[in-house]
């Protein structure tokens, strides 16, 4: 019986590019983002100036986490204390927690089986909020023009979190460029590593002056190589508050190189999901999540669905796929577990029921796909997943110490 036997959260080594820029930087003791030596550019403000123009961007501000971009834009679009925020009912906890730290109020809307957000049921809660916190979830990018005529048409200000989407689009257009504000993690486990780090772009010449000065720029706005021109701070520099969340030369210094290398790495981790997407291709009990022709996706995870299974069948499931090395996180479990979350945990954000969302996130099946893995290594995750998911589904009790209970899926 073939075994994997790789980490799945194991990520590639640090270019050498960012390692030699990161010595210098320590070589220096300048890592702090306005602690520069006559004539020298900061790292953090290169880094900003060139993910502006990789993106399309007017304006790009580097900051210390993913979850501090999402909490700075909402202050930013001036989100306040009470205000209802509508968000994505799957994603991961640091979005509604962003939502939670400027004091309003999560309002949670559904998850289709395309796993993006239901688009009918952010039509009927338009007029709820004044504000939508888009989550691409686990890289799924919905019908981007849908969505932004929906909100358009209701008044509603676009943030799009695209801790897993960055370098990818819909449409031909950018994740990120859809929306007022676009945020970005650095953090290890996303598509560039500094270990933890944010970045948030705009065209949006007040809200980003206004994220500038939040980020803890004191009177150094200046320096910043991808902000709007000083007049745009005058008005606001001395009304917002300082919350300081900067992102320092030494990241900054990881990150370029990393960057200058995304698409292709994107092309990579899309291999790798194909790799795993052709060994589960009608697989009985199992469904693949199909990806639209506007959907320019890139995929550092994977993700499918067993729609309708009993949950001892799933934990059976999940049980034989870990003996043999395979690591599958299950959105449905009642308690969160490691990084899994789902919208009625957040226990803070009270959530009226949505039983169609619920009936998929008590199907999705998650995993990481690290470019670690090599095309070798995804084939055979796909093998031990197609296996051990036809084995529960098909009520095969053969081997008896991971034996499937007797309620095993239903077949329809
Ligand atoms: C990781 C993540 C964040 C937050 O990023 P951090 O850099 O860890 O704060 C936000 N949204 C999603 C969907 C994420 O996965």
């Amino acid at each position: 019986m073939e075994r994997f036997t790789g980490s799945f959260t194991q990520q590639e080594p640090i270019p050498q590019e960012g390692i030699d820029a990161a010595l210098r930087v320590l070589q220096s003791g300048r890592l702090h983002r306005y602690n520069t030596a006559p004539g020298e550019l900061a790292e953090a403000a290169l880094l900003e100036e060139e993910f502006a123009a990789q993106t399309g961007a007017a304006y790009c501000l580097a900051v210390a986490s993913g979850g501090y971009a999402l909490a700075c834009a909402l202050r930013a679009t001036g989100v306040q204390p009470g205000d209802r925020v509508l968000t994505n009912a799957f994603t991961l906890a640091p979005v509604p927690g962003a939502i939670a730290s400027v004091g309003a109020v999560p309002v949670f809307v559904g998850v289709t089986e395309g796993l993006v957000i239901d688009l009918e049921d952010l039509a009927a809660k338009a007029g709820q909020a004044r504000v939508l916190m888009l989550s691409h979830m686990r890289g799924h990018i919905c019908d981007m023009a849908r969505l932004m005529a929906i909100c358009d048409a209701a008044g509603i200000t676009v943030i799009e979190d695209c801790a897993h989407t960055m370098g990818r689009g819909w449409a031909g257009r950018l994740t990120g460029r859809w929306g007022a504000m676009g945020c970005f993690s650095t953090q290890t486990y996303k598509h560039a590593n500094s270990g933890e780090g944010g970045l948030l772009i705009s065209d949006d010449p007040q809200m980003m002056a206004r994220a500038i000065l939040l980020s803890g720029s004191y009177m150094l706005y200046d320096r910043h190589r991808a902000a709007p021109p000083p007049e745009t701070f005058a008005d606001l520099r001395l009304t917002t508050p300082n919350i300081s969340g900067r992102m320092d030369n030494l990241r900054a210094a990881i990150l370029r190189p990393q960057l200058r290398d995304l698409a292709r790495q994107c092309a990579r981790w899309n291999d790798r999901y194909r790799a795993v997407e052709a060994e589960l291709v009608a697989t009985p009990g199992l469904t693949l999540v199909t990806r639209p022709a506007a959907e320019d996706f890139v995929a550092s995870s994977f993700q499918f669905l067993l729609l309708d299974w009993a949950e001892p069948a799933i934990r059976a499931m999940l049980a034989r796929c870990a003996a043999r090395g395979v690591e599958l996180k299950w959105f449905g479990a009642a308690e969160p577990v490691a990084f899994t979350s789902r919208y009625d945990s957040w226990t803070y954000a009270p959530s009226e029921a949505m039983p169609a969302t619920d009936r998929v996130l008590a199907g999705i099946l998650d995993m990481r796909l690290p470019l670690t893995f090599s095309l070798e290594d995804c084939a055979l995750i796909g093998r031990i997943i197609r296996a051990e998911v036809s084995a529960v589904f098909q009520g095969d009790l053969s081997s008896p110490d991971m034996a499937a209970p007797n309620q095993t899926a239903r077949a329809d």
